[in-house]
């Protein structure tokens, strides 16, 4: 398989809008995703891949913006069906969501793996840019907080992410192999960018599977991280709370010591400006610009500042 010339790494909401402001800036065709499954669970037999499924739905313009998930103006009457039959259903699911979750499963329960069902529904959706799933392997994000460990939808979606993190474990990671072509992507693209997503929890899994941090460390060509903190706080979700509990500092300077081996140029927004010289001691080449993808536009600037920023480290 020919490699492209571009490869993400993606959690999810962060990366989705990311990745959609780079496919306005190249063709999707350059362009080879790695996506988290840390977030996978099985919903009643079926194997629900949000982050997945968040790139693929933002991508091929079925999202639900202003929820950064789901399928735009999807009903819920499955759900609802569901749950006046005496189920729980506390993971919400949509009606067309559900259907491609059952066109997904069946595929795997013929025995196909996650890469090869995630590349057919891109395909049938009209997706142009390759999604691949980190692993085909089963690989799961565990929580460790006060409550005792948590998986990671119970964490985040039934308990509200309310729950103090202490420590984090990627179940299944050490014995994962990297799916095929996710390594030559990674060690051959011109470029590597880390997403603006979740550092510990969207791109900590794709990290963990053996090969991935090895096939990064290792490449010739710049490797360029976007941060997902903004003056110490994350733009949705967990992360600030989370890197403060798990130790590190909620800042892009926090961000580049995560980073710091891997990635030789870190984007990050122009509010944190005066951490510049904090970045570079971290041993990123620090790039600043506004970081903030309220609309298309601000997408599209952020993907070419970063891709400039690539340049730069060459
Ligand atoms: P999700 O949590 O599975 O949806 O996936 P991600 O980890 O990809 O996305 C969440 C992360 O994206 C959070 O840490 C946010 O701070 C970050 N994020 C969301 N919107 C923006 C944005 O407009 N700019 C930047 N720099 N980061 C963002
Ligand atoms: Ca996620």
């Amino acid at each position: 398989m020919e490699v492209r010339p571009i490869t993400v790494l993606a959690g999810g909401v962060g990366a989705a809008r990311f990745l959609q402001g780079l496919l306005s800036v190249v063709p999707a065709e350059d362009v080879a995703i790695v996506g988290n499954v840390g977030d996978d669970l099985e919903v009643a037999g079926l194997h629900v891949s949000p982050d997945l499924d968040t790139v693929l739905y933002t991508l091929t313009g079925w999202i639900d913006e202003k929820r950064g998930w789901g399928v735009r103006g999807d009903s819920d009457r499955a759900l609802e069906r569901a749950r006046s039959l005496g189920a729980e259903a506390w993971f919400w699911l949509g009606d067309l969501d559900i259907g491609l979750h059952m066109a997904r499963m069946e595929r795997l329960a013929r025995g196909e793996p996650l890469s090869t069902a995630t590349a057919t529904l891109a395909e049938r959706l009209g997706l142009r840019a390759q999604l691949l799933p980190v692993t085909d392997d089963r690989l799961r994000t565990m929580l460790q907080t006060p409550e005792g460990e948590l998986d990671f939808q119970t964490y985040y979606v039934r308990r509200g992410h309310r729950d103090r993190v202490t420590g984090l474990r990627f179940d299944g990671a050490r014995s994962a192999a990297p799916a095929p072509g996710v390594l030559e992507a990674l060690r051959e693209a011109r470029v590597v960018i880390v997403s603006p997503s979740n550092p510990l929890i969207s791109i900590g899994p794709i990290l963990a599977v053996p090969g991935v941090r090895e096939a990064i460390a290792g490449r010739g060509g710049p490797t360029v991280a976007v941060s997902p903190i903004v003056e110490g706080a994350a733009l949705r979700g967990p992360a600030a709370d989370m890197l403060r509990s798990l130790g590190h500092e909620a800042s892009p300077v926090g961000v580049a010591r995560l980073y710091a081996g891997l990635a030789d140029s870190l984007v990050f927004d122009s509010r944190d400006a005066e951490l510049a010289e904090a970045v570079r001691e971290a041993g990123l080449r620090p790039h600043v610009t506004d970081t903030i993808m309220r609309n298309p536009e601000a997408r599209r600037r952020l993907a070419a500042a970063t891709l400039d920023a690539a340049g730069a480290a060459r």
